[in-house]
């Protein structure tokens, strides 16, 4: 796990990451948002900033646990609530990523998981990329469910909303919400054809073993 710590490289690093979501086309406008695990603190993505114009100063602290100053000229992302309990619920990531993704989003809105219709369903540390019910946007509930949905892997689908994942470095997390976006184009695509063939436990667990050490650097 890579731990990072509260620097003008960190906070960019967070800027960057942004930049990048919307240049794949993970996502659209501000609607995403990221955090980062520090000392003491959780680094994250202010509220309605638009990514080009998002500096360092600009990434807001946010306390491990408890409500976060409100007072300032700039707010902590609308979904804080969620950043703040996934990242207290996993001491093994260091980075989690929201977003809108259009092919994920897509399986969203139909309330289901993605099963194990191809082996990168396992950089998920899972036989599914499981789905939160609804809950309202930055409520408690949702929360709850995310942190809940996250407890046994490394993202999610949240009903009606959008995909969260978590990284054991921000890189690692970027990745998990690119392959999480592409399980889900192809997810669809096959279906548009007929029922996707899906892999058993055994097969998941297989290339969960080999995967330890597969994608970005921890
Ligand atoms: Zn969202």
């Amino acid at each position: 796990m890579t731990r990072y710590t509260d620097t003008t490289e960190t906070r960019q690093a967070i800027i960057d990451a942004c930049r990048w979501m919307n240049d794949r086309g993970i996502n659209q406008g501000t609607s995403g948002n990221i955090s980062v695990r520090v000392p003491d603190a959780i680094l994250i993505t202010p509220s309605g900033v638009p990514y080009d114009r998002m500096t360092p100063e600009m990434i807001i602290r946010l306390p491990p646990e408890g409500e976060p100053d409100m007072g300032g000229d700039l707010r902590p992302s609308t979904e804080w609530r969620f950043h703040q309990r996934l990242l207290a619920a996993r001491p093994d990531m260091s980075a989690t990523v929201h977003a809108h993704p259009a092919h994920a989003t897509a399986v969203a809105m139909q309330g289901r998981p993605i099963p194990a219709c191809h082996y990168m369903i396992a950089a998920f540390g899972g036989n599914d990329v499981p789905i939160t019910p609804y809950a309202m946007f930055g409520s408690s509930e949702l929360a709850e469910h995310v942190a809940e949905a996250m407890r046994n892997r490394h993202g999610c689908l949240m009903t009606n909303h959008g995909a969260t994942v978590v990284g054991e470095s921000l890189d690692r997390a970027l990745w998990r919400m690119e392959e999480l976006e592409n399980l889900a184009r192809v997810d669809l695509l096959s279906r548009t054809a007929g029922e996707p063939v899906i892999l058993s436990d055994a097969q998941i667990e297989e290339v969960i073993a080999a995967f330890s050490n597969y994608g970005p650097g921890k």
